[in-house]
């Protein structure tokens, strides 16, 4: 029987296990910590659990949140009723619930750090610090700090953005987002099960930077963050022509997640691209007979048609929309400030923390809902300007 390696035990390497081990594919999963509070929002959105209900319907503890409030540099913030809930889990408790499907459908699980990686005829050799491990093709699942630099994505340092924060023992029910001003990112407060998590993301700001516009708003929040404990990770955030290059899959490996740099550019989502990347590569490691010539360029075209092109095309507008301005106002303040005039911008932000409004057809429903008053027509002018007409052949992807 041939047998597959999975490297990382994260969102896209269980999900993977569990899918190979499910086709019946011997299936060996490799992590050196296994589940573990991996620095993230742990935020699930509708997009993802209605995609995979398993994600909802799971004894795992997890925060059901159904209020958002959205604040801006200079703007009056806005309650956000959320049409569809967003989940909140700890990542170790929600790493160990998706390792567990992945054992229950066959996939052995072993805690150890993969080394180094020798090709071999027609296969690979990892590895270990006890020893090593034989396997025919491999998925490369080892996040966005991936250390195995010829699988994956080629890091360029405007692909990535610093993202940092606190656990804080604190309860909360609503989920906070705050943009500032000149910052091309925003900060979270998300609650979990007796604590938040909360965070700030942003491009081509240091952390120590980051760091203390995050304390200073948590101060005025008056969330003590001195009692919390410090996170730091990097975030995914590719160039447009990052996507376009990027290094997703060679002969015999396939990389999934935050290894292939599968990130939302704008929102930071990366656990739904973690698992939707490993539910096609999956799929196409058996179905594709193991054909080492063919089954890169099929999960590629797959990924694209999925979700790659429309992030692309996020890709290019993210920094418009979070440093652009209008009338001395940040976009992210008019937005904010417009929300509390326009009944059809409140529904589209609705919709976009769902995951229901992809970007590529973001313009053009724009263009057809938002004209009926002054304030709608204002807002519209606005994100004209920033969201560029689609490229010819990127067609809209119901998301
Ligand atoms: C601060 C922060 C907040 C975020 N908030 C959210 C959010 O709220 N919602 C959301 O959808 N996304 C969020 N993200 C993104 C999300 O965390 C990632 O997209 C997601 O974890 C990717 O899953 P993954 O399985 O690809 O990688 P990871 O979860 O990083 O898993 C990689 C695994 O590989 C293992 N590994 C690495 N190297 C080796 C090796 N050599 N040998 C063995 N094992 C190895 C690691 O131990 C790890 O378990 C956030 C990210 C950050 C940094």
């Amino acid at each position: 029987m041939k047998r597959v390696a999975v490297l990382g035990g994260g969102p896209a390497g269980a999900h993977a296990a569990e899918k190979l081990a499910a086709s019946g594919l011997e299936t060996i999963l490799i992590d050196e910590k296994l589940a573990w509070e991996k620095p993230c929002g742990g935020g699930i959105t509708y997009k993802a659990y209605e995609k995979y209900p398993f994600l909802f319907e799971n004894q795992t503890q997890k925060k059901v949140v159904t209020e958002t409030y959205l604040g801006a540099h200079k703007s009056d913030c806005v309650k956000m009723n959320l049409n569809q809930p967003i989940l909140i889990f700890s990542r170790r408790e929600f790493n160990q619930m998706l390792l567990d499907r992945a054992e229950k459908a066959g996939a052995q699980i072993e805690k150890e750090r993969v080394t180094a990686i020798k090709e071999r005829e027609a296969g690979w050799t990892l590895k270990t610090k006890s020893g090593s491990i034989d396997a025919d093709y491999m998925v490369v699942a080892t996040g966005a700090r991936n250390p195995l630099r010829d699988f994956g994505t080629q890091w360029k340092a405007e692909d990535t953005m610093v993202a940092l924060g606190y656990y804080i023992p604190s309860n909360q029910e609503h989920i906070d987002i705050q943009f500032l001003d000149r910052l091309e990112g925003y900060i979270w407060v998300f609650p979990r099960n007796g604590h938040l998590s909360a965070g700030i993301c942003g491009r081509g700001a240091t952390a120590q930077e980051l760091r203390l516009r995050l304390e200073r708003y948590l101060d005025e929040k008056g969330i003590n963050w001195k009692q919390g404990q410090l996170y730091a990770h990097m975030l995914p955030s590719l160039s447009r022509s990052s996507w376009r290059n990027n290094r997703m899959a060679g002969k015999r490996w396939m990389a999934v997640g935050d290894s292939a740099g599968l990130v939302d550019p704008i929102t930071g989502e990366g656990i739904y691209y973690a698992i939707r990347s490993a539910d096609i590569a999956s799929s196409v490691i058996t179905s594709s007979g193991f054909d080492p010539a063919t089954a890169g360029g099929v999960y590629r075209g797959r990924i694209e048609d999925d979700f790659l092109l429309d992030l692309e095309f996020g890709a290019s507008f993210a920094q418009k929309l979070y440093l652009g301005r209008f009338f001395f106002k940040s976009i992210p303040s008019c937005i904010v400030d417009y929300m509390h005039r326009s009944p059809k911008l409140y529904e589209l932000m609705q919709d976009i923390f769902s995951g229901t409004q992809d970007y590529l057809s973001l313009r053009n429903r724009l263009f057809r809902n938002l004209n009926g008053s002054v304030n709608e027509t204002i807002v519209n002018f606005i994100f004209q300007r920033i969201i560029p007409e689609p490229p010819v052949g990127m067609r809209a992807t119901a998301r």
